[in-house]
């Protein structure tokens, strides 16, 4: 089979390789959660923040903002090691909440926390569009002259009465405003997305990857909605007050081969869907199976089918 524009055989461009061909080895993401808040709870957007959210849900064991910034690289690095023994090198993932959302001064000292760690060669930084300025963009460039910045953007949609609807406090055109002010500071820029919130059918968000194609991303990852127990979501499907769409697997993973197939070949895909520990769903719809099982499927799926990534991105 040809090698495809990423230079590997992967049918997608995949996040793993990317790591591997700039380090020249693999690298290891190590959660942390430094203590920051978010502007959609804190009432300064509003209060109720996103209705799919429970932060706990995506917070590795070892992450907690009980402990120090280090305390929480070293444990996460250690749990890591124990389980693929395979990285010598780390990038930080501000992961919990906005890890942009504060002054210049307190930002400045988290990121040198985890920076000063002599494993890490860098950071991942989520963030929310309306939680970036140039002010606090100019800082991570400068630290980016020494060390791999990323910014990671929950975008979630494109579809502005779906945002409204989830109460997620910017539009999409903060969104656009956010990655292009970010990739002008010379930042790497993710973007994260989520597949089934309500007002959108299959084919609204298979004609989103059109718009989403056209952002300077170099990185994306994909989420299909899951219900969190702990969340405003989960009172108003019970209550039959909001539609959203819950995709069955097979559904799914014939859903994200099209989308991928239409997506810019030139983005990384860092995942193509999400998991949470089963305690925090009613239900598991699509079993107990693990994340890098469902990855196999997709791909096998996509070797049966013969197409990758960008087959018809026009
Ligand atoms: S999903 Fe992110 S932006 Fe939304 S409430 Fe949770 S932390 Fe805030």
């Amino acid at each position: 089979m040809e090698k495809y524009s990423w230079g590997h055989n992967r049918r997608f461009n995949s996040y793993p390789e990317y790591f591997k061909k700039i380090f020249g080895e693999r690298i290891q993401k190590v959660s942390v959660n430094a203590g920051f808040s978010c502007p959609n709870r804190d009432g300064s957007v509003s209060i109720g923040g996103c209705i799919f959210c429970d932060n706990n849900a995506f917070n590795p064991s070892y992450c907690s903002n009980q402990k120090t910034i280090i305390q929480q690289i070293d444990e996460g690095i250690l749990f890591h090691k124990i389980r693929y023994r395979r990285a010598n090198k780390y990038l930080v993932y501000f992961q919990a909440f906005s890890n942009t959302y504060a002054s210049i001064d307190i930002l400045e000292k988290k990121y040198n926390e985890a920076l000063n760690h002599p494993e890490v060669i860098g950071l991942i930084i989520g963030t929310r569009p309306d939680c970036v300025n140039i002010e606090n963009l100019s800082l991570l460039k400068k630290i980016s002259k020494k060390y791999f910045i990323a910014i990671e953007f929950g975008v979630e949609s494109t579809n502005n009465k779906s945002l409204e609807i989830i109460n997620r406090g910017h539009t999409f055109e903060q969104a656009v405003e956010a990655i292009e002010l970010t990739a002008i500071h010379g930042l790497n820029t993710g973007g994260h997305f989520i597949f089934g919130l309500p007002e959108q059918t299959i084919d609204d968000m298979l004609e989103s990857v059109k718009i989403i194609s056209k952002l300077p991303l170099n990185t994306i990852k994909f989420h299909q909605l899951q219900i969190l127990k702990n969340t405003k979501l989960f009172d108003l499907y019970e209550n039959n007050e909001i539609k959203v769409k819950l995709f069955e697997l097979d559904e799914y993973i014939d859903f994200i081969i099209k989308f991928t197939e239409r997506l810019n070949p030139t983005f990384i895909i860092e995942r193509f869907n999400a998991e949470v520990p089963p305690r925090y769903l009613q239900t598991k719809p699509w079993g107990e199976l693990r994340l890098f099982e469902i990855q196999r499927m997709i791909e096998a799926e996509m070797e049966k089918r013969n197409t990758w990534q960008g087959k018809y991105f026009k």
